[in-house]
């Protein structure tokens, strides 16, 4: 059974089965990303852009973020609309989760696209689960 609510914040009507909410009082609801004001989302952000380049230098062995990552990154989120933290968790959940071995990346993250919607179902999952 749906649970769909109305999001105080965009007023969109949203399944809150299907997406992270937060309670804002008795009846009301909003998506969790609307519940954040704009310098918070900025941070977040930020944050989250951080992390990624940390976890791909981790995963990479390597220093810094070269060029080629940085156009694959900016693609990413330019044309897929993808999130920093949705990129992140697809390679963890490719890498990690189902335990791929990363000889055959070539040092970049071209496998992002292809696992991205399987990982954020994966994620969606064990969010709903707790
Ligand atoms: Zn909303």
């Amino acid at each position: 059974m749906a649970h769909i609510v109305t999001c105080v914040y965009c007023k969109q009507r949203f399944d809150r089965d299907k997406f992270p909410f937060i309670q804002v009082s008795a009846r009301r609801y909003a998506h969790q990303e609307c519940s954040l004001t704009e310098d918070q989302k900025k941070s977040k952000e930020e944050q989250d852009k951080e992390d990624l380049e940390q976890y791909i230098m981790q995963l990479f062995k390597i220093d810094y973020i070269d060029a080629r990552i940085r156009k694959q990154i900016k693609q990413y989120r330019e044309e897929y609309n993808y999130t920093y933290s949705g990129i992140r968790k697809a390679l963890t959940y490719f890498y990690e989760v189902k335990g791929n071995s990363i000889e055959k990346a070539n040092g970049g993250i071209g496998i992002v696209p292809y696992v991205y919607q399987n990982a954020y179902n994966y994620y969606l999952a064990l969010w709903q689960a707790q």
